[in-house]
Protein backbone atom coordinates (compact mmCIF):
# COMPACT_ATOMS: atom_id res chain seq x y z
CA UNK A 1 0.00 0.00 0.00
CA UNK A 2 1.02 3.49 -0.18
CA UNK A 3 3.21 5.30 2.14
CA UNK A 4 4.10 8.83 1.51
CA UNK A 5 7.27 9.19 3.42
CA UNK A 6 8.15 12.64 2.33
CA UNK A 7 5.65 15.35 1.20
CA UNK A 8 7.38 15.88 -2.21
CA UNK A 9 6.99 12.36 -3.30
CA UNK A 10 2.75 13.34 -3.70
CA UNK A 11 1.74 15.36 -6.15
CA UNK A 12 -2.21 15.16 -5.11
CA UNK A 13 -3.21 13.33 -8.30
CA UNK A 14 -5.93 10.98 -6.56
CA UNK A 15 -4.91 7.86 -9.32
CA UNK A 16 -4.62 6.00 -6.13
CA UNK A 17 -7.34 7.32 -4.26
CA UNK A 18 -9.44 6.26 -7.60
CA UNK A 19 -8.09 2.96 -8.14
CA UNK A 20 -8.17 1.41 -4.74
CA UNK A 21 -11.06 -1.61 -5.03
CA UNK A 22 -11.84 -0.98 -1.69
CA UNK A 23 -12.70 2.65 -1.94
CA UNK A 24 -10.39 3.51 1.78
CA UNK A 25 -8.61 5.75 0.23
CA UNK A 26 -9.99 8.89 1.34
CA UNK A 27 -7.44 12.41 0.23
CA UNK A 28 -6.95 15.08 3.34
CA UNK A 29 -5.28 18.37 3.42
CA UNK A 30 -2.65 19.13 5.39
CA UNK A 31 -1.74 22.50 7.46
CA UNK A 32 -0.91 24.20 3.90
CA UNK A 33 -3.87 23.00 2.17
CA UNK A 34 -2.70 20.37 -0.29
CA UNK A 35 -4.13 16.56 -0.20
CA UNK A 36 -2.43 14.13 0.23
CA UNK A 37 -3.88 10.13 0.71
CA UNK A 38 -5.16 8.80 3.76
CA UNK A 39 -6.23 4.99 4.11
CA UNK A 40 -7.96 3.25 6.28
CA UNK A 41 -6.00 0.42 7.17
CA UNK A 42 -8.70 -2.28 8.61
CA UNK A 43 -10.20 -1.63 5.05
CA UNK A 44 -7.21 -2.66 3.23
CA UNK A 45 -6.32 -5.59 1.30
CA UNK A 46 -2.95 -5.08 -0.09
CA UNK A 47 -3.49 -5.47 -3.58
CA UNK A 48 -0.65 -2.69 -3.63
CA UNK A 49 -2.78 -1.15 -7.00
CA UNK A 50 -2.70 2.54 -5.25
CA UNK A 51 1.39 2.19 -5.28
CA UNK A 52 1.15 0.44 -9.01
CA UNK A 53 -0.50 3.66 -10.47
CA UNK A 54 1.19 6.60 -8.49
CA UNK A 55 2.93 8.52 -11.18
CA UNK A 56 5.86 9.53 -8.80
CA UNK A 57 6.85 5.96 -7.70
CA UNK A 58 6.00 4.77 -11.80
CA UNK A 59 7.89 8.00 -13.75
CA UNK A 60 8.34 7.27 -17.29
CA UNK A 61 11.33 8.73 -19.29
CA UNK A 62 11.90 12.00 -20.22
CA UNK A 63 10.85 12.58 -23.92
CA UNK A 64 11.32 16.12 -26.36
CA UNK A 65 8.35 16.36 -28.86
CA UNK A 66 8.57 15.12 -32.50
CA UNK A 67 7.20 18.60 -33.55
CA UNK A 68 6.70 22.61 -31.67
CA UNK A 69 4.11 24.30 -33.56
CA UNK A 70 3.05 28.24 -33.55
CA UNK A 71 -0.99 28.79 -33.02
CA UNK A 72 -3.26 31.59 -32.47
CA UNK A 73 -7.06 30.58 -32.63
CA UNK A 74 -8.75 32.74 -35.09
CA UNK A 75 -11.98 33.57 -33.06
CA UNK A 76 -10.65 36.81 -31.33
CA UNK A 77 -12.79 36.83 -28.90
CA UNK A 78 -11.58 33.29 -27.52
CA UNK A 79 -8.25 33.75 -28.06
CA UNK A 80 -8.87 37.15 -25.71
CA UNK A 81 -10.74 34.56 -22.64
CA UNK A 82 -7.56 32.15 -23.05
CA UNK A 83 -4.31 32.21 -21.66
CA UNK A 84 -2.36 32.37 -24.45
CA UNK A 85 -3.38 31.75 -28.36
CA UNK A 86 -6.34 29.21 -27.32
CA UNK A 87 -4.77 26.66 -28.61
CA UNK A 88 -6.71 24.28 -25.94
CA UNK A 89 -10.20 25.84 -27.52
CA UNK A 90 -8.98 24.79 -30.99
CA UNK A 91 -8.86 20.55 -29.82
CA UNK A 92 -11.25 21.08 -27.39
CA UNK A 93 -14.15 21.83 -29.81
CA UNK A 94 -13.03 19.38 -31.98
CA UNK A 95 -14.09 17.12 -29.52
CA UNK A 96 -17.46 18.30 -28.35
CA UNK A 97 -18.17 19.00 -32.38
CA UNK A 98 -18.36 15.48 -32.34
CA UNK A 99 -19.74 14.33 -29.49
CA UNK A 100 -17.05 13.73 -27.27
CA UNK A 101 -16.32 14.80 -23.84
CA UNK A 102 -13.63 17.65 -22.03
CA UNK A 103 -12.31 17.54 -19.05
CA UNK A 104 -10.81 20.39 -17.90
CA UNK A 105 -10.32 22.77 -14.67
CA UNK A 106 -13.05 25.29 -13.56
CA UNK A 107 -14.18 27.40 -10.71
CA UNK A 108 -17.14 25.66 -8.61
CA UNK A 109 -19.32 28.25 -6.83
CA UNK A 110 -17.35 28.88 -4.32
CA UNK A 111 -14.46 29.82 -6.69
CA UNK A 112 -12.68 26.81 -5.38
CA UNK A 113 -10.56 25.01 -8.58
CA UNK A 114 -12.38 21.43 -9.50
CA UNK A 115 -11.59 19.06 -12.53
CA UNK A 116 -15.03 18.87 -14.27
CA UNK A 117 -16.50 17.62 -17.95
CA UNK A 118 -18.67 18.53 -20.92
CA UNK A 119 -19.94 18.01 -24.07
CA UNK A 120 -21.32 20.82 -25.01
CA UNK A 121 -19.28 23.55 -27.20
CA UNK A 122 -21.02 26.54 -25.51
CA UNK A 123 -19.44 25.36 -21.88
CA UNK A 124 -16.47 25.44 -22.66
CA UNK A 125 -15.33 28.61 -21.34
CA UNK A 126 -15.57 27.61 -17.98
CA UNK A 127 -12.34 25.70 -18.90
CA UNK A 128 -10.59 28.63 -20.39
CA UNK A 129 -7.42 30.80 -18.87
CA UNK A 130 -5.01 29.09 -16.38
CA UNK A 131 -6.09 29.02 -13.05
CA UNK A 132 -3.13 29.13 -10.69
CA UNK A 133 -4.50 27.31 -7.75
CA UNK A 134 -4.32 22.75 -7.63
CA UNK A 135 -7.35 21.61 -8.63
CA UNK A 136 -8.98 18.62 -7.37
CA UNK A 137 -9.59 16.05 -9.81
CA UNK A 138 -12.09 14.53 -7.71
CA UNK A 139 -13.46 11.53 -9.80
CA UNK A 140 -13.35 12.54 -12.98
CA UNK A 141 -10.45 9.98 -13.96
CA UNK A 142 -13.55 7.13 -12.76
CA UNK A 143 -15.76 9.12 -14.84
CA UNK A 144 -13.66 9.09 -18.21
CA UNK A 145 -12.59 5.52 -17.88
CA UNK A 146 -16.38 4.73 -17.70
CA UNK A 147 -16.85 7.50 -21.03
CA UNK A 148 -14.52 5.26 -22.85
CA UNK A 149 -15.25 2.02 -22.07
CA UNK A 150 -19.06 3.32 -23.53
CA UNK A 151 -16.88 4.54 -26.26
CA UNK A 152 -16.74 8.10 -26.10
CA UNK A 153 -14.01 10.18 -27.54
CA UNK A 154 -12.77 12.17 -24.53
CA UNK A 155 -10.09 14.97 -24.08
CA UNK A 156 -8.69 15.01 -20.76
CA UNK A 157 -6.52 18.01 -19.85
CA UNK A 158 -4.73 18.98 -17.04
CA UNK A 159 -1.31 19.26 -15.35
CA UNK A 160 1.50 16.96 -16.25
CA UNK A 161 1.58 14.99 -13.06
CA UNK A 162 -2.31 14.74 -13.14
CA UNK A 163 -2.17 13.35 -17.11
CA UNK A 164 0.47 10.82 -15.92
CA UNK A 165 -1.89 9.76 -12.97
CA UNK A 166 -4.63 9.05 -15.66
CA UNK A 167 -2.74 7.32 -17.68
CA UNK A 168 -1.60 4.88 -14.86
CA UNK A 169 -4.75 4.47 -13.49
CA UNK A 170 -6.43 3.63 -17.03
CA UNK A 171 -3.63 1.15 -16.90
CA UNK A 172 -4.90 0.69 -21.01
CA UNK A 173 -4.46 2.92 -24.34
CA UNK A 174 -7.85 3.95 -25.65
CA UNK A 175 -7.59 5.15 -29.49
CA UNK A 176 -10.40 7.69 -28.63
CA UNK A 177 -8.73 9.63 -25.29
CA UNK A 178 -6.31 12.46 -26.34
CA UNK A 179 -4.70 14.21 -23.15
CA UNK A 180 -3.34 17.55 -23.46
CA UNK A 181 -1.03 19.01 -20.22
CA UNK A 182 0.60 22.25 -20.56
CA UNK A 183 4.10 23.39 -19.64
CA UNK A 184 3.62 23.48 -15.95
CA UNK A 185 5.16 26.19 -13.07
CA UNK A 186 3.62 24.75 -10.74
CA UNK A 187 0.67 24.54 -8.86
CA UNK A 188 -0.24 26.94 -5.05
CA UNK A 189 -2.38 25.54 -2.47
CA UNK A 190 -6.13 25.76 -2.18
CA UNK A 191 -6.04 27.38 1.26
CA UNK A 192 -4.29 30.14 0.13
CA UNK A 193 -5.72 30.67 -2.46
CA UNK A 194 -9.06 30.81 -0.54
CA UNK A 195 -7.74 33.09 2.66
CA UNK A 196 -6.17 35.16 0.01
CA UNK A 197 -9.79 35.54 -2.01
CA UNK A 198 -11.52 35.75 1.35
CA UNK A 199 -8.69 38.75 2.67
CA UNK A 200 -9.53 40.45 -0.65
CA UNK A 201 -13.53 40.41 -0.83
CA UNK A 202 -13.45 41.94 3.03
CA UNK A 203 -10.73 44.47 2.01
CA UNK A 204 -12.78 45.75 -0.54
CA UNK A 205 -16.24 45.00 1.14
CA UNK A 206 -17.16 42.98 -1.44
CA UNK A 207 -19.89 40.02 -0.42
CA UNK A 208 -18.70 36.86 -1.52
CA UNK A 209 -22.89 35.96 -3.77
CA UNK A 210 -21.66 39.20 -5.92
CA UNK A 211 -18.66 38.03 -7.17
CA UNK A 212 -19.43 37.56 -10.91
CA UNK A 213 -15.52 36.04 -12.62
CA UNK A 214 -12.42 35.60 -11.79
CA UNK A 215 -9.58 35.53 -13.90
CA UNK A 216 -5.58 35.06 -13.63
CA UNK A 217 -4.69 35.88 -16.94
CA UNK A 218 -6.72 38.87 -18.14
CA UNK A 219 -5.47 40.51 -21.34
CA UNK A 220 -7.11 44.21 -20.86
CA UNK A 221 -3.77 45.50 -20.45
CA UNK A 222 -1.86 43.51 -22.56
CA UNK A 223 -0.79 39.17 -22.29
CA UNK A 224 2.44 40.05 -21.56
CA UNK A 225 1.44 42.46 -18.84
CA UNK A 226 -1.28 40.28 -17.72
CA UNK A 227 -3.60 40.93 -14.55
CA UNK A 228 -5.74 39.40 -11.60
CA UNK A 229 -9.18 40.60 -12.49
CA UNK A 230 -11.86 39.99 -9.69
CA UNK A 231 -15.65 40.92 -11.01
CA UNK A 232 -18.54 41.71 -8.63
CA UNK A 233 -21.39 43.40 -8.79
CA UNK A 234 -22.99 46.60 -6.09
CA UNK A 235 -25.82 48.06 -6.49
CA UNK A 236 -26.83 46.80 -9.47
CA UNK A 237 -23.35 47.67 -11.26
CA UNK A 238 -20.44 45.89 -13.16
CA UNK A 239 -17.38 46.57 -10.82
CA UNK A 240 -14.32 45.12 -11.00
CA UNK A 241 -10.72 45.26 -9.58
CA UNK A 242 -7.90 44.65 -11.81
CA UNK A 243 -4.11 44.42 -10.58
CA UNK A 244 -1.08 43.57 -13.23
CA UNK A 245 0.87 40.92 -12.21
CA UNK A 246 3.58 41.75 -10.12
CA UNK A 247 1.20 44.15 -8.02
CA UNK A 248 -1.02 41.91 -7.51
CA UNK A 249 0.17 40.27 -3.80
CA UNK A 250 -1.32 36.46 -5.10
CA UNK A 251 0.11 35.93 -8.71
CA UNK A 252 3.66 37.41 -7.10
CA UNK A 253 3.56 34.82 -4.11
CA UNK A 254 3.03 32.27 -6.87
CA UNK A 255 5.79 33.85 -9.51
CA UNK A 256 8.39 34.08 -6.10
CA UNK A 257 7.40 29.93 -5.83
CA UNK A 258 6.84 30.29 -2.37
CA UNK A 259 3.29 28.68 -1.48
CA UNK A 260 3.73 25.66 -4.44
CA UNK A 261 2.98 22.14 -3.77
CA UNK A 262 6.38 19.84 -2.33
CA UNK A 263 5.96 18.01 -5.47
CA UNK A 264 6.38 20.63 -8.17
CA UNK A 265 10.29 21.37 -6.53
CA UNK A 266 11.07 17.85 -8.08
CA UNK A 267 8.46 17.37 -10.80
CA UNK A 268 7.48 14.16 -11.61
CA UNK A 269 6.26 14.33 -14.60
CA UNK A 270 7.94 17.26 -16.68
CA UNK A 271 10.06 16.83 -19.86
CA UNK A 272 7.41 14.71 -21.80
CA UNK A 273 7.15 12.13 -18.84
CA UNK A 274 3.36 12.95 -18.55
CA UNK A 275 3.19 10.65 -22.39
CA UNK A 276 0.50 13.32 -22.88
CA UNK A 277 -0.70 13.35 -26.66
CA UNK A 278 -0.32 17.46 -26.86
CA UNK A 279 1.27 20.07 -24.16
CA UNK A 280 0.56 23.61 -24.75
CA UNK A 281 1.90 26.17 -23.39
CA UNK A 282 2.84 30.30 -23.63
CA UNK A 283 5.05 31.32 -26.44
CA UNK A 284 7.53 33.47 -23.95
CA UNK A 285 10.18 35.06 -25.96
CA UNK A 286 8.36 35.11 -29.07
CA UNK A 287 9.49 39.22 -29.79
CA UNK A 288 13.10 37.60 -30.26
CA UNK A 289 11.92 34.37 -32.38
CA UNK A 290 8.78 35.51 -34.59
CA UNK A 291 8.42 39.61 -34.10
CA UNK A 292 6.19 39.44 -36.48
CA UNK A 293 3.51 37.71 -34.90
CA UNK A 294 4.09 39.35 -31.90
CA UNK A 295 0.41 41.55 -31.35
CA UNK A 296 0.28 41.07 -27.97
CA UNK A 297 -3.06 39.44 -27.91
CA UNK A 298 -1.42 35.91 -26.77
CA UNK A 299 0.40 32.97 -28.93
CA UNK A 300 0.29 29.26 -27.64
CA UNK A 301 3.20 26.92 -28.66
CA UNK A 302 1.59 23.28 -29.20
CA UNK A 303 4.21 20.07 -28.82
CA UNK A 304 3.07 17.28 -30.57
CA UNK A 305 4.45 14.30 -28.06
CA UNK A 306 2.39 10.87 -30.26
CA UNK A 307 0.81 10.13 -33.82
CA UNK A 308 -2.30 10.59 -32.01
CA UNK A 309 -1.32 14.18 -31.06
CA UNK A 310 -0.14 15.11 -34.06
CA UNK A 311 -2.98 13.70 -36.55
CA UNK A 312 -5.65 15.78 -33.68
CA UNK A 313 -3.90 18.97 -34.55
CA UNK A 314 -3.78 18.36 -38.01
CA UNK A 315 -7.52 18.03 -38.31
CA UNK A 316 -7.48 21.75 -36.49
CA UNK A 317 -4.57 23.63 -38.35
CA UNK A 318 -3.97 22.38 -41.89
CA UNK A 319 -0.55 24.46 -42.27
CA UNK A 320 0.46 24.84 -38.71
CA UNK A 321 4.05 26.98 -38.17
CA UNK A 322 6.85 25.15 -36.87
CA UNK A 323 9.58 26.42 -34.63
CA UNK A 324 12.43 24.71 -32.96
CA UNK A 325 12.74 23.30 -29.46
CA UNK A 326 15.61 24.17 -28.56
CA UNK A 327 14.54 28.14 -29.32
CA UNK A 328 11.77 27.85 -27.28
CA UNK A 329 13.43 26.50 -24.38
CA UNK A 330 15.80 29.40 -23.56
CA UNK A 331 12.51 31.34 -23.03
CA UNK A 332 10.31 29.14 -21.00
CA UNK A 333 12.37 27.52 -18.19
CA UNK A 334 9.74 25.42 -17.01
CA UNK A 335 9.42 23.31 -20.25
CA UNK A 336 12.91 21.41 -18.45
CA UNK A 337 13.15 22.86 -14.98
CA UNK A 338 11.27 22.24 -11.70
CA UNK A 339 10.71 25.13 -9.88
CA UNK A 340 13.68 26.22 -7.14
CA UNK A 341 13.05 25.63 -3.94
CA UNK A 342 13.11 28.80 -1.77
CA UNK A 343 13.27 27.14 1.54
CA UNK A 344 13.35 29.62 4.18
CA UNK A 345 10.62 31.94 1.99
CA UNK A 346 8.50 29.17 1.90
CA UNK A 347 9.19 27.98 5.49
CA UNK A 348 8.56 31.25 6.70
CA UNK A 349 5.14 31.95 4.71
CA UNK A 350 3.76 28.41 5.96
CA UNK A 351 4.37 29.22 9.87
CA UNK A 352 3.06 32.71 9.39
CA UNK A 353 0.25 31.68 7.07
CA UNK A 354 -2.79 32.41 9.10
CA UNK A 355 -1.26 34.76 11.66
CA UNK A 356 -0.69 37.40 9.45
CA UNK A 357 -2.17 38.86 6.15
CA UNK A 358 -1.30 36.99 3.24
CA UNK A 359 -0.36 40.42 1.22
CA UNK A 360 2.03 41.26 4.42
CA UNK A 361 3.95 37.95 4.14
CA UNK A 362 4.03 38.03 0.42
CA UNK A 363 5.39 41.93 0.38
CA UNK A 364 8.05 40.72 2.84
CA UNK A 365 8.84 37.39 0.84
CA UNK A 366 9.42 38.87 -2.36
CA UNK A 367 10.83 41.55 -4.54
CA UNK A 368 8.76 44.04 -6.47
CA UNK A 369 10.90 44.51 -9.92
CA UNK A 370 13.57 47.10 -10.16
CA UNK A 371 12.25 48.24 -13.34
CA UNK A 372 8.88 49.41 -11.37
CA UNK A 373 10.40 50.79 -8.71
CA UNK A 374 12.50 52.94 -10.79
CA UNK A 375 8.97 54.05 -12.26
CA UNK A 376 7.28 54.49 -9.11
CA UNK A 377 10.34 57.03 -7.70
CA UNK A 378 10.65 59.17 -10.65
CA UNK A 379 6.76 59.03 -10.63
CA UNK A 380 7.32 60.22 -6.56
CA UNK A 381 9.22 62.47 -7.64
CA UNK A 382 7.69 64.60 -10.63
CA UNK A 383 4.38 64.77 -9.03
C1 LIG B 1 -0.76 26.32 -12.72
C2 LIG B 1 -0.31 26.61 -14.13
C3 LIG B 1 1.03 26.88 -14.39
C4 LIG B 1 1.45 27.13 -15.71
N1 LIG B 1 2.78 27.39 -15.95
C5 LIG B 1 3.19 27.66 -17.22
C6 LIG B 1 4.57 27.95 -17.52
O1 LIG B 1 5.41 27.99 -16.61
N2 LIG B 1 4.93 28.17 -18.82
C7 LIG B 1 4.01 28.12 -19.83
O2 LIG B 1 4.37 28.33 -20.98
N3 LIG B 1 2.71 27.84 -19.58
C8 LIG B 1 2.28 27.62 -18.31
N4 LIG B 1 0.96 27.33 -18.07
C9 LIG B 1 0.06 27.11 -19.22
C10 LIG B 1 -0.44 28.39 -19.85
O3 LIG B 1 -0.81 29.32 -18.86
C11 LIG B 1 -1.66 28.13 -20.74
O4 LIG B 1 -2.58 27.31 -20.12
C12 LIG B 1 -1.28 27.49 -22.02
O5 LIG B 1 -0.40 28.37 -22.68
C13 LIG B 1 -2.46 27.20 -22.90
O6 LIG B 1 -3.19 28.33 -23.14
P1 LIG B 1 -4.37 28.36 -24.19
O7 LIG B 1 -4.56 29.78 -24.58
O8 LIG B 1 -4.15 27.38 -25.26
O9 LIG B 1 -5.61 27.81 -23.44
P2 LIG B 1 -6.34 28.17 -22.11
O10 LIG B 1 -7.75 28.47 -22.40
O11 LIG B 1 -5.62 29.14 -21.30
O12 LIG B 1 -6.27 26.72 -21.46
C14 LIG B 1 -6.64 26.43 -20.25
C15 LIG B 1 -6.38 24.96 -20.06
O13 LIG B 1 -5.67 24.80 -18.87
C16 LIG B 1 -6.41 23.99 -17.97
N5 LIG B 1 -6.21 24.50 -16.63
C17 LIG B 1 -6.39 25.76 -16.19
N6 LIG B 1 -6.08 25.85 -14.90
C18 LIG B 1 -5.73 24.61 -14.49
C19 LIG B 1 -5.33 24.06 -13.25
N7 LIG B 1 -5.22 24.78 -12.15
N8 LIG B 1 -5.05 22.74 -13.20
C20 LIG B 1 -5.16 21.96 -14.32
N9 LIG B 1 -5.53 22.43 -15.52
C21 LIG B 1 -5.80 23.75 -15.60
C22 LIG B 1 -7.87 24.08 -18.42
O14 LIG B 1 -8.55 22.94 -18.07
C23 LIG B 1 -7.68 24.19 -19.93
O15 LIG B 1 -7.51 22.93 -20.47
C24 LIG B 1 0.51 27.10 -16.76
C25 LIG B 1 -0.84 26.85 -16.49
C26 LIG B 1 -1.26 26.61 -15.18
C27 LIG B 1 -2.71 26.30 -14.91
S1 LIG C 1 -3.25 -1.69 -1.21
FE1 LIG C 1 -5.14 -1.95 -2.42
S2 LIG C 1 -6.76 -1.92 -0.91
FE2 LIG C 1 -4.96 -1.15 0.11
S3 LIG C 1 -5.12 1.05 -0.09
FE3 LIG C 1 -3.91 0.33 -1.81
S4 LIG C 1 -5.39 0.00 -3.45
FE4 LIG C 1 -6.55 0.15 -1.56
S1 LIG D 1 1.00 11.03 -6.43
FE1 LIG D 1 -1.11 10.46 -6.85
S2 LIG D 1 -1.12 8.24 -6.83
FE2 LIG D 1 0.79 8.88 -5.85
S3 LIG D 1 0.31 8.94 -3.69
FE3 LIG D 1 -0.06 10.99 -4.45
S4 LIG D 1 -2.23 11.05 -4.97
FE4 LIG D 1 -1.66 8.90 -4.77
S1 LIG E 1 5.05 21.18 -11.42
FE1 LIG E 1 4.92 18.98 -11.71
S2 LIG E 1 4.22 18.19 -9.74
FE2 LIG E 1 3.74 20.36 -9.77
S3 LIG E 1 1.64 20.46 -10.54
FE3 LIG E 1 3.03 20.75 -12.28
S4 LIG E 1 3.23 18.70 -13.11
FE4 LIG E 1 2.44 18.45 -11.05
Amino acid sequence: MIVIKKKQDCCGCYACKEVCPQKCISMQADEEGFCYPSINLEKCIECNLCVKVCPVLNQASTQKPAHVYVAINSNADIRLESSSGGAFSLLAEKITNENGFVFGATFDKQWNVIHNCTSDTNELNKFRSSKYVQSSINNTFTKAEELLKNGKKVLFSGTPCQIAGLKNFLRKDYPQLYTIDFICHGVPSPLVWKTYLNETLSMYKISPNTVRNINFRDKSLGWKKFSFTLQFERRGKKKHITEVFYRNYYIRGFLHDIYLRPSCYSCPSKGGKSNSDITIADFWGIQHICPELNDDKGISLVFINSFKGESLYKQVEKHPKEIEYETVVQYNKSIEQSAILPHEKRELFFKKFGQEKISRLVIKLTDFPLSERIKEKIKKIIS
